[in-house]
């Protein structure tokens, strides 16, 4: 990762929804958990997190796929 992100063209600058601040405090109680980043403009608070995930189930080969019953 370059010291300077912004050098690399797919990614794209965030900032705050509210103020259009972009200087934020970063908090977690457990990384892997929770991250809360809080912008130092108007104290709006955004909660970085992971999504639970779920199972799909997809037709593979044959005429059989796995079904409930
Ligand atoms: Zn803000």
């Amino acid at each position: 990762m370059p010291k300077n992100p912004a050098l690399q063209p797919d990614l794209k600058r965030m900032g705050c929804g509210g103020c259009g601040g972009r200087i934020f405090t970063v908090f977690t109680a457990d990384a892997t958990a929770r991250i809360i980043v809080q912008c130092q403009g108007c104290n709006s608070t955004s909660y970085i997190e992971p999504a639970p995930s779920s199972l799909r189930i997809e037709w593979g080969e044959g005429d059989g796929c796995l079904a409930v019953g």
